[in-house]
């Protein structure tokens, strides 16, 4: 049976460490700053498990022909690719894709390793045995993982071996029969408060020297001297969900990681000391493309959603027949679809590796590159549309409980469309999902959780047909000379 909500919550408090306004969180499903996006995540659960979406949401594991979250699914086709995205995006939109590391991206990432297990195999069968023996866990016990895969910032002209502090950046204290001891810190676990595992390693390339850092590893959040330094809350700042919809019950939270002697037992350790391995880890095999396959999924439907708050706008404001708010909303709804488009592009020109069908690769830098960009002009459209209708609002939904300020609220809220209630609750939203501090966090989310744009425009550089472009070019010039037309125009 899959776990629904309720079990999924309960699995959460277990004794973790997080740190939070000074003080020790005791138990994140109760707390005010961090309790209602659990919830939210426990949606997914509920979703999951629901008998009516079975078929949405699940597969059998080919070992013991149970159903599994369909997260875990490694397709084997490009039909299987599709059937897959289709419960990636049915459970983003029980968010709108505010969730950026719900439990389908790192499930994506280590079912992605699991396809490139050659890889893992070549380099050292027991690190391969103890990645596959993780991968059929975690998809068994619908675990819900997060990432840490990038080394804090201080100094990034230097190696993470030339920091000050040997162990500033996470790295291998010690090494025993047991496994790995770990010291030091990562950047930045979002959806470390209410994950239930932690994935470790190194996405930035190394150098020789850095052996200590090339790690690559699981283990749970609550892992003894594992230390999960939240940042701000934006759930403890929003007590009123009609003030903050999303604020209030989708704050994922970033956190810095702190490992203070944490014990790594090997058969978590999927790399030890090996900086190679840990580009190779990404990059041979299917891992980046579906980790990030996912994030673009989801992405697709979060612009759905803020170009539904677009559209409402036009209408709340009795705009929509202006060609000019036209134009904006059919340049947006564009880019949208560019989006839609842009998945699907990868699925149809997806390739096998091996017996695995995976999204294309360029494909998938082509919509990084270009929605990092998009984002924030995307955010800009929707503020420009609405004016000053986002601030133009009660200061909160206590101002409705006073009959006299009620009174005021409807002499001063009027649309063509809404009631002032109505017109008052729209607009809270639109503010939350672009102006508010969540909403500002989500810009840098989008423009940052792939890497920043020097590292997208590096991916796309090196995986795009040169050879082809380059090919069209050199025919061209082959077309002619000093003489004027040569005989190979003839074969373009
Ligand atoms: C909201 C949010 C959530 C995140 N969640 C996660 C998570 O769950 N897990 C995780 O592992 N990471 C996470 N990250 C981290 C994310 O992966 C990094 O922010 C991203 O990889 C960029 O690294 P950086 O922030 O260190 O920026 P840097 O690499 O330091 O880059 C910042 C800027 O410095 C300049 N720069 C730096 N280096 C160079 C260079 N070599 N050449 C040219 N210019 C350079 C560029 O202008 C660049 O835009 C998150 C980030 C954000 C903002």
């Amino acid at each position: 049976m899959l776990p629904n909500g309720q079990q999924h919550i309960a699995s959460l408090n277990d004794g973790r460490a997080v740190y939070l306004d000074g003080e020790l969180v005791r138990d994140v499903t109760t707390h005010p700053a961090f309790r209602r996006t659990v919830a939210s995540v426990a949606k997914l659960y509920d979703f999951q498990a629901d008998p009516a979406n079975a078929q949405l949401m699940t597969f059998k594991a080919p070992e013991t022909g149970k159903p599994v979250n369909r997260i875990w699914q490694t397709p084997r086709s490009y039909q299987e690719l599709v059937t897959r995205r289709q419960a990636l995006e049915a459970w983003s939109k029980l968010h709108c894709g505010f969730i950026g590391r719900g439990p389908d991206h790192v499930a994506s990432c280590i079912s992605g390793l699991y396809m490139g297990l050659d890889v893992f195999e070549a380099y050292d069968p027991k690190r391969a045995g103890a990645l596959a023996d993780y991968y059929r866990y975690a998809r068994d016990n619908s675990l819900y993982l997060t990432y840490v895969i990038i080394n804090p910032q201080a100094d990034r002209s230097k190696p993470a071996s030339q920091q000050s502090g040997e162990y500033f950046t996470a790295g291998v204290v010690d090494q025993d029969a047991e496994g790995l001891t770990i010291r030091g810190a990562k950047m930045l676990a979002t959806g470390s408060i209410m994950a239930h595992e932690v994935f470790v390693t190194c996405i930035q390339p190394l150098q020789p020297g850095d052996e200590k850092y090339a790690v690559s590893f699981v283990i749970p959040l609550n892992a003894k001297g594992l230390k999960i330094l939240s940042w701000k809350s934006y759930e403890a700042q929003s007590p009123s969900v009609f003030d903050n919809p999303l604020s209030s019950r989708y704050d994922e939270n970033d956190a810095v990681l702190y490992f203070d002697e944490v014990k790594v037992p090997w058969d978590r350790v999927f790399i030890a000391n090996d900086i190679v391995m840990c580009q190779k880890q990404f990059h041979a095999t299917p891992a980046h493309v579906y980790q990030n396959y996912q994030s673009m999924v989801r992405l697709s439907v979060k612009l759905k959603f803020l170009i539904g708050i677009a559209r409402r706008t036009a209408d709340m404001n009795g705009v929509i027949g202006f060609p000019q708010v036209r134009e904006m909303l059919g340049q947006l709804a564009a880019e949208a679809s560019m989006v839609d488009a842009l998945v699907a592009a990868m699925e149809v020109k997806g390739r096998m590796h091996g017996p695995y069908f995976v999204p294309d690769r360029h494909t998938l830098y082509t919509a990084q590159v270009l929605t990092q960009q998009l984002y924030p002009r995307f955010v800009t459209a929707l503020r420009e549309l609405a004016g000053g209708g986002m601030i133009m609002l009660p200061s909160s939904v206590k101002d409705f409980a006073n009959p006299e300020i009620a009174d005021l609220i409807g002499k001063t809220q009027q649309s063509p469309l809404a009631s002032a209630e109505d017109k008052v609750k729209f607009y809270k939203l639109a503010w939350d999902a672009v102006g508010s501090e969540f909403g500002s966090r989500h810009q840098q989310y989008e423009m940052f959780y792939a890497g920043a744009t020097f590292v997208t425009k590096g991916h796309s550089f090196r995986t795009y047909d040169w050879d082809e472009a380059q090919g069209l070019l050199d025919r061209m010039l082959a077309s002619y000379d000093l003489e004027g037309e040569t005989g190979a125009s003839t074969t373009m």
